[in-house]
C-alpha cells in the first residue's frame, strides 16, 4: 500500500472514501464525532497540498435506496466544524449537477457526496457504479479502515480505475501498519489476551494467534467453556456447549505449538447477573451450582499481572469480566493497568474491539497504551489473518 505521504495532491480532485457512519440522535445530530475527527489529517494533507477533497461515505443501512433519514446532509455542519472549513454538499453520485458542483470547488476546498448506500450497486461492488464514482475525481484515497473488510464499489472495486494513482489515507495506513506490526514482527515474548463473552466469535482469531504468540490468556465469559472442557465445575457461568470440543482442540494445539495458554484460576461469582447480586469469591477453579463467574479473582489477577509484566508485545481484545457493572470490573481494570505499566516499561500494546476500548476509556488509560484500533469488524478480520478487500485493492492497483 502506498501512503498519501508519497504523493502531492496539488491541482487534483481527490476522491476520499471515509467512514462517516456516525451515530445520530432523533434530531439527526451527530452524537459521536470520533470518525470524522480521525480523518482530519488526511483531509488536511489533501487540501494543504492544494487539492480538492471529495469525501464519500455510507451512513446507516438504507438498503440500496434513497432515504432522507440516512442522508449525509445531516452531518455537513458537524463536518465543517471539525474539518475547520465549509464542506459543500455535492449531492448524489448519479445526479447531473454533481459534476458541476465539484468543478466549482477551488484548490483547498472540501465537498461531501450523498450516502453511497442509496444505491444497491455500492454494496454489490458493482463495476459500473464504481466507474460512475471514479469519473468524479482523478486520484483515489481510501481512509475508511472500518469498512476495509467490505468488497464494495467505493472501498475496493473503484481502485481499478486509479492504477498507480490510489493511496491509503493516514487512518487506514496507521491501522493496518499497527496491526501488521503486532502480527508479523512482534518483539517477543508476544502475549495475546482474549476475553469477551463467546468462544465462537473469537475462534478464528484464536486459531490465527496460536501460530504467532508465545503466550495466550483466555479470560472473560469465554473462559468458562475452556474450564468446562478441562473438567472444572462452572456452575451457572456462561458457556457454549457446542464449543467444548473446539476449546479442547485449542488447548491441544497450544501445547503442541509450545504456546503457553492460561485461563483464570479463581473467580468472582454472583448469584444473579446483576449489580446488586451477592458475591462469592472462589479459592480455586470450582464454581458451586447456583453461582456464575462474572470476573477473574485476586489470584488470577496476580498471575496475569506477572505474565503481562514479562511481555514485550501485547494484544488485548475483550474484557475479562462483566466490567460494565463496577462490582465485576476489578479484573478488567487490573488488566488495563498492567498493560499500561508494561507499555511504560517498553512493551508495544495494541488494544482493539468496542468493549476493550470502552474499558480502557472507563479507567482513563487510553493515553498509556501504544495503539487503540477502532476498526471494529475490519480489525477482527485482520486479526483472523484475512486479507481485507479494501487493502488488497490498493495493493493490486498501486503501480
Ligand atoms: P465480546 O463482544 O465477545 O468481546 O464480549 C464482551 C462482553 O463480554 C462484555 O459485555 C462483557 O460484559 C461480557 N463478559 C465478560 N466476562 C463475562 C462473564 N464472565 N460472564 C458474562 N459475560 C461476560
Amino acid at each position: 500500500m502506498k501512503s498519501i505521504n508519497e504523493t502531492n495532491f496539488n491541482g487534483k480532485k481527490v476522491l476520499v472514501r471515509v467512514d462517516y457512519n456516525v451515530p445520530l440522535n432523533d434530531q439527526f445530530e451527530v452524537t459521536d464525532t470520533t470518525r470524522i475527527e480521525r480523518t482530519i489529517k488526511t483531509v488536511n494533507k489533501i487540501t494543504g497540498d492544494g487539492g480538492v477533497a471529495i469525501l464519500m461515505s455510507h451512513l446507516g443501512r438504507p438498503k440500496g435506496e434513497p432515504n432522507e433519514k440516512f442522508s449525509l446532509q445531516h452531518i455537513i455542519g458537524k463536518c465543517s466544524e471539525i474539518l475547520g472549513k465549509p464542506v459543500a454538499f455535492l449531492g448524489d453520485v448519479t445526479d447531473k449537477e454533481t459534476e458541476a458542483k465539484i468543478n466549482k470547488l477551488k484548490a483547498g476546498e472540501i465537498g461531501l457526496l450523498e450516502n453511497l448506500r442509496f444505491h444497491k450497486e455500492e454494496e454489490a461492488g458493482d463495476v459500473e457504479f464504481a466507474k460512475a464514482i471514479a469519473r468524479l475525481g482523478d486520484t483515489y484515497v481510501n481512509d475508511a479502515f472500518g469498512t476495509a473488510h467490505r468488497e464494495h464499489a467505493s472501498t475496493a472495486t473503484i481502485a481499478q480505475f486509479f492504477k498507480g494513482n490510489c493511496f491509503a489515507g493516514y487512518l487506514l495506513y496507521e491501522e493496518a501498519m499497527n496491526l501488521e506490526k503486532v502480527l508479523s514482527e512482534p518483539t517477543e515474548p508476544f502475549l495475546a489476551i482474549i476475553g469477551g463473552s463467546k468462544v465462537s466469535s473469537k475462534l478464528d482469531i484464536i486459531n490465527n494467534l496460536l501460530t504467532k504468540v508465545d503466550t495466550l490468556i483466555v479470560a472473560g465469559g469465554m473462559s468458562y467453556t475452556f474450564l468446562h472442557a478441562m473438567g472444572v465445575n462452572i456452575g451457572n457461568s456462561i458457556y457454549e456447549p457446542d464449543m467444548v470440543e473446539t476449546a479442547r482442540g485449542i488447548i491441544r494445539k497450544a501445547h503442541l505449538r509450545g504456546v503457553d495458554i492460561f485461563c483464570p484460576i479463581d473467580n468472582i461469582c454472583a448469584d444473579k447477573f446483576s449489580e446488586d447480586a451477592d458475591i462469592y469469591v472462589t479459592t480455586q477453579n470450582h464454581i458451586p451450582d447456583g453461582w456464575e463467574g462474572m470476573d477473574i479473582g485476586p489470584r488470577t489477577i496476580r498471575k496475569f499481572a506477572s505474565i503481562i509484566k514479562g511481555a514485550k508485545t501485547i494484544l488485548w481484545n475483550g474484557p475479562v469480566g462483566v466490567f460494565e457493572m463496577d462490582k465485576f470490573g476489578k479484573g478488567t481494570q487490573s488488566i488495563a493497568l498492567c498493560v499500561a505499566v508494561a507499555t511504560m516499561a517498553g512493551a508495544f500494546s495494541l488494544i482493539g474491539g468496542g468493549d476493550s476500548i470502552a474499558a480502557i476509556n472507563k479507567y482513563n488509560l487510553q493515553n498509556f497504551v501504544s495503539y487503540i484500533s477502532t476498526g471494529g469488524g475490519a480489525m477482527l478480520e485482520y486479526l483472523e489473518g484475512k486479507e481485507l478487500p479494501g487493502i488488497k485493492a490498493l495493493n493490486v492497483y498501486e503501480k
